[in-house]
């Protein structure tokens, strides 16, 4: 089975970052202007017949035949006071996965309104409790509590049971995919650039395309339409991405080491010349 499913963050006005979500150079990459996210909508609608798909339709699917979907992470505010209302505009539902240990925080959404994304038929997923800085670098209990704790408050919140979620940060590995599955996941999206879907311990594993600031209309439209040139464009960068992820933390841990001895690893956050 196949899926082309973009993964967006928040929607902002213009200049306007902090309104929704985690702000950081590294998160503002991911937010998308009103405007531009309007585009991109109307870009996909003039190619796409269909409307997306949603996690439990992947459950059931068994032709191979690909489907496409909309994914929103963080759990920022404006998945209620943006995103949800211009989906809805073109009969379209999205998922939103919430950073659980911060709902009802400023920026983020609010109990009352993940009630509300949810009763009006958009898929709410866990994004884990923390969003760990490299969770693929956590214990297996520290993924499992991540996970389960997580699932649990959104559970809680909506009344059913919340089986979709969607790996913090692309650190997706094996180990995070089992704690998933072991917490109850069902359908889990990774930030890997791929559209074939495989399983791990009865839990779908999905890939996605990460849509940042300078992503044009035309690139998503054509990565929903299973044009292969932005993918394979895209892959190339995500990989280049990821392994500067893991060689520069990696090398960064050897590098403080080589400095200041292995009490740099407990001292924290001192800062000379040379690091910098
Ligand atoms: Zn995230």
């Amino acid at each position: 089975m196949k899926a082309r499913v973009l993964m967006y963050h928040d929607v902002v006005e213009a200049g306007r970052a902090d309104e929704s979500g985690f702000v950081s150079a590294d998160a503002n990459v991911y937010k998308l202007e009103t405007a531009q996210f309007a585009a991109h909508l109307r870009a996909i609608a003039k190619l796409q017949t269909e409307p997306p798909r949603i996690a439990s339709d992947l459950l059931r699917e068994t032709s191979p035949h690909a489907s496409w979907l909309l994914t929103f992470d963080d759990g920022g505010v404006s998945a209620h006071t943006r995103i949800a209302d211009m989906l809805e505009a073109q009969g379209w539902r999205g998922h939103f996965f919430v950073t659980t240990d911060y709902i009802n925080a400023p920026a983020f959404l609010t109990t009352q309104q993940i009630r509300d994304l949810h009763a009006r038929g958009h898929v709410i997923g866990s994004h884990s409790c923390s969003h760990p800085l490299r969770l693929s670098h956590c214990t297996p209990s520290e993924m499992g509590r991540e996970w389960r704790e997580s699932l649990n408050v959104l559970s809680d919140i909506l009344g059913e049971r919340v089986n979709t979620a969607s790996v913090p940060g692309g650190y997706y590995s094996r180990d995070v995919a089992v704690a998933a599955a072991e917490s109850g996941c069902k359908v889990l999206f990774t930030s890997e650039p791929i559209t074939r879907v495989h399983e791990t311990q009865g839990c779908l594993i999905v890939g996605r395309y990460s849509v940042q600031r300078h992503t044009t209309p035309r690139a998503v439209a054509g990565l929903v339409n299973g044009q292969l040139a932005p993918g394979l464009r895209q892959a190339l960068i995500w990989n280049a991405k990821k392994m500067a992820k893991r060689i520069g933390g990696e090398y960064y841990i050897k590098l403080r080491v080589a400095l200041f001895g292995r009490g740099a690893l407990r001292s924290g956050e001192q800062k000379t010349k040379s690091e910098e």
